[in-house]
């Protein structure tokens, strides 16, 4: 018996030395987040999927797998934080809305993964998809089934009655048919409480909820709040139960304040941010997540779409401040996260907003940081993503420009590896 054993510990020691696979990437230049600073000629030795260590004289391995980046900038693989990767407009408004299904979601969902992927963004959270079909494609990413990136998802939005969250603007005859609770609608302290739970039951790894009013929906109001304080405060405190943060979704200026006060771990787009509000978001830390580039798509592209002249007419009123009070928080020094809202914009154009946040005031390595070390810390997963050192996962990109000089060099990705795997590679060797 005891022969045996022994037997079978030497086959499985055999076997996972087999399986073990090295990779070293040589960096011409490497963009460490952690640091801010570019380091010249680094090697990365890299452990199936794991980074093992980082350092410009390290020995190579006999039977390492070489990746010659000599001649490229190498930086950790992105992040988004704010995606619906289910979904981007199909073209028809009404039929969006009206003739699809979430299969239809379900079907199409894999694409805009792999788009993202190819993008550079080996990391997504995506806040807010229809029937947990975010969860299912996270599931088989994660199964090495679909390709695209680690998702971290928030499953339904949840929203009071009438909402951004809710359907607006029809006849209160028609109706939607969901499972019990699947709207995620829902209202007062005990409903949004039993919400939280439902979300987090079918596989939430962060929750999602409309503090204000929003644009793309027909509600009147852009930015009003949309939940009473109590309600907000019941949201996250539920999810810190089950030890998950919060995001809110907020425009307006009071329901920004309200969701801080609350305690959510990041607020989703800040438009009407005003100067309170920037200083409460700077002592509890919380990040700023807004997605300033998509409202140069909206505006040249959303009637051609079919959006009723309503919504385009709210997003008039939004994009533009949004930019500026951007500028503002990033000058107070509030914490900011990478977030585009993609899905509003076609998946895979993730990295056109990096020109923007620098536009409205982030240096080149500060929009790098919030869409890596920044991003990972939002995410909770600093130990896990977000620089390019020992222990973390092998996410890990390049482009042949550099793109602190010209941070546009982002919006076209020629190297992803994801978790040690090369993804694509299209870098001149
Ligand atoms: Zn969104």
């Amino acid at each position: 018996m005891k022969r045996w054993l022994g037997l079978l510990l030497i086959g499985a020691v055999t076997t996972l030395q087999a399986q073990t696979k090295i990779t070293v990437i040589k960096a011409g230049h490497l963009i460490d987040t952690e640091s801010g600073k570019v380091l010249d000629n680094q090697v990365i030795l890299i452990e199936n999927d794991t980074i093992r260590s980082v350092g410009p004289n390290l020995a190579i391995p006999r039977n390492a797998t070489i990746i010659d980046l000599s001649k490229a900038t190498v930086l950790p693989g992105l992040v988004d934080c704010h995606t619906h990767i289910t979904g981007q407009p199909g073209g028809d408004y009404y039929a969006d809305i009206f003739r699809k299904t979430p299969v239809d979601f379900a079907v199409t969902a894999h694409v805009y993964a792999k788009r993202t992927l190819e993008a550079g963004f080996t990391t997504i959270r995506d806040v807010g998809a229809p029937a947990f079909v975010d969860v299912a494609l996270r599931n088989a990413i994660n199964n090495g089934e679909v390709a695209g990136p680690r998702m971290v998802c928030a499953t339904l939005f949840i929203g009071s009655t009438g909402s951004h969250g809710d359907l607006n603007g029809f006849s209160p005859f028609l109706e939607f048919h969901y499972p019990e609770q699947m709207s995620g609608v829902a209202n007062g302290i005990e409903g949004v409480r039993k919400q939280v739970r439902y979300n987090v039951k079918y596989g939430a790894d962060v929750i999602k909820f409309g503090a204000s009013a929003g644009v793309l929906t027909e509600e009147e109001s852009v930015g009003a709040p949309q939940y009473t304080q109590e309600e907000m405060n019941a949201i996250v405190d539920e999810a810190r139960t089950w030890g998950r943060k919060t995001c809110a979704h907020a425009h307006g200026a009071e329901a920004i304040k309200m969701a801080v006060k609350a305690g959510v771990a990041s607020v989703e787009h800040g438009s009407f941010l005003d100067d309170e509000g920037i200083e409460l978001m700077k002592t509890k830390g919380t990040f700023l997540v807004a997605d300033i580039y998509n409202d140069d798509y909206i505006m040249s592209e959303y009637a051609k779409l079919g959006y009723p002249q309503k919504i385009i007419e709210k997003e008039r009123l939004v994009g533009r401040t949004q930019r500026e009070n951007f500028a503002k928080a990033v000058k107070a020094g509030v914490k900011i996260a990478y977030g585009t809202d993609a899905g509003v914009y076609p998946h895979g154009w993730n990295g056109k907003q990096f020109f923007y946040m620098v536009k409205y005031g982030l240096s080149p390595m500060q929009a790098i940081q919030s869409a890596t070390s920044n991003a990972a810390e939002l995410l909770g997963w600093q130990e896990r993503i977000g620089s390019i050192s020992a222990g973390k996962l092998a996410d890990i990109i390049a482009v042949s420009a550099d793109p602190l000089k010209d941070i546009r060099v982002l919006e076209k990705i020629q190297f992803v590896m994801k978790g040690g795997l090369v993804i694509k590679n299209e870098t001149v060797q």
